[in-house]
């Protein structure tokens, strides 16, 4: 199975305007270096559709009929309405998530399954396994700086299991419930956005190598990565010296499982 990071990077992208930091700088005369931002694609499978979701569409060029959203946060939703190039959607998500997705084809499309279109929403509930068509899903919450709800994914589908983390703070390391869904899993997304943890807020590049050691997957790709990060020729080291099979995400990095 094929999948694609469309975008490796956190809010407000790299580089970020205004932004002189060495990260930002690079960026603006090294396009490899840039970073839109998260979102991920698997078998006409779209987790996020992030603001750059119009940019990773005509690259990607595929079509989307599964949207799963993490949480209601700008950088992993406002790109919702870019969707509507596609007939035909099911979009997954906690009440929240749904809810967010439904007002913002509304307010710009004209309706939450917009004319001549067939979208439909389904609300799935936290840390429970729900079957869908071909797949096996598992949405786990997450702790997540000032969002009422936030979760991740397990998805299970051809004989492997993909975990995305979404948002999270470190917290995600003491919980049992999402590490024993996510355990082993053929392929893990890790966020790891800062530096250092930000406590409830997100993971920093210590804990999202511990968090990748305890789930144990086969493959561990990182990204949500900020301009303010180490860059990235730091990160892939620091993955490197700590034994962890996998890699640093760029922008359109493709991983096979
Ligand atoms: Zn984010
Ligand atoms: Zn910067
Ligand atoms: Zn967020």
């Amino acid at each position: 199975m094929k999948l694609v990071v469309l975008g490796s990077g956190s809010y407000s992208g790299t580089p970020k305007p205004f932004c002189n930091c060495e990260n930002c700088s690079r960026a603006r005369t090294n396009p490899a270096l840039r970073r839109t931002r998260f979102s991920l694609y698997f078998e006409k499978t779209l987790v996020d559709p992030s603001p750059d979701l119009h940019y990773h569409l005509e690259r990607l060029n595929r079509k989307v009929e599964r949207v799963f959203i993490t949480h209601a946060h700008f950088d992993h939703i406002a790109g919702f309405p870019e969707l509507q190039v596609f007939g035909e959607l099911d979009v997954y998500s906690h009440g929240q998530g749904v809810e967010t997705a439904k007002h913002l084809a509304s307010l710009f499309l004209g309706g939450a399954s917009p004319d001549n279109r067939v979208w439909r929403y389904h609300e799935i509930p936290f840390n429970e396994w729900v079957e869908l068509d071909g797949m096996r899903v598992f949405h786990f919450r997450t702790v997540h700086r000032s969002i009422e709800n936030s979760g991740g994914f397990v998805s299970e589908l051809k004989g492997k299991r993909i975990a995305v983390t979404g948002d999270t703070g470190p917290e995600i390391l003491d919980d049992n419930e999402a590490i024993k869904a996510m355990e082993g899993a053929d392929l893990l997304i890790a966020e790891m956005t800062h530096r250092e943890s930000i406590p409830r807020t997100h993971l920093g590049v210590k804990d999202a190598i511990e968090l990748a050691k305890k789930v144990g997957a086969g493959y561990t790709v990182f990204a949500h990565i900020s301009h303010s990060n180490y860059t990235h020729e730091v990160l892939e080291k620091r993955v490197r010296e700590a034994g962890v099979i996998g890699e640093v995400a760029r922008d359109f990095t493709w991983i096979e499982v």
